[in-house]
């Protein structure tokens, strides 16, 4: 299972804005894009006039970092985006947001994408009472996620449960329990994910 692993906060720093990889940290004066709100390297202090196929990349890879996602990986799901019915944008969003790493996220566990991949892979959890260990698990309506029950008594366990989240309208949480459903797919405004699907769509298309 390939993952990213090199300094997170550059990639905020790449793509100008925070994109909140580190939990906690990102909300904290710690935060690198809060000190240096500018690209890395040598000459991330240039400002330089992009087109519209920088604008576009640029956009791709802001969403693949959000998501942890790498680009072979990104590109198959945008494929598979294109051959759902309806637009293929709001596909390639809802794809993405259905991926188990995320919806554990949403759910309340793990301050970050990245702590909620890492608790997928290390087998914290079931759906529908079989255990998945796979972070790009796409869930489906009326699947029901839980913690492994081994894992519920962990101190990190207790701590989500006692800062709970709020959850978006397509999940259904009951934390103390330790269990999540899935309501429904999330609908383009469910999504609050601050990316321009129509420019990837049009990278993509070239
Ligand atoms: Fe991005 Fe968070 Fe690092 Fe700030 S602390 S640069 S928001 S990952």
């Amino acid at each position: 299972m390939a993952r990213y692993t090199g300094a997170v906060c550059r990639l905020c720093r790449r793509e100008g804005m925070k994109l909140f990889l580190k939990g906690d940290r990102c909300f904290t004066d710690k935060c690198a894009f809060t000190r240096r709100s500018y690209a890395p390297g040598q000459h991330g202090q240039r400002r330089s006039k992009m087109t519209d196929y920088g604008v576009q990349l640029r956009e791709k890879q802001k969403a693949r970092r959000i998501y942890g996602v790498l680009e072979k990986q990104f590109r198959r799901t945008y494929e598979e985006a294109s051959r759902l019915k309806g637009v293929t944008g709001d596909n390639l969003l809802m794809l993405l947001e259905v991926r188990l790493d995320n919806v554990v996220f949403k759910l309340g566990y793990g301050n970050s994408r990245k702590e909620a991949r890492q608790l997928v892979t290390h087998e914290h959890f079931t759906v529908n009472g079989k255990k998945v260990n796979i972070p790009s698990y796409k869930v489906k309506p009326g699947d029901v996620i839980a913690v492994k029950e081994k894992s519920r008594a962990t101190e990190l366990f207790k701590t989500y449960v006692e800062n709970p989240k709020n959850v978006p309208a397509w999940l259904e949480s009951n934390i103390a329990s330790f269990e999540g459903k899935v309501v429904s797919v999330p609908s383009r405004e469910q999504i609050d994910t601050p990316i321009n699907e129509t420019l990837i769509v049009e990278l993509y298309s070239k």
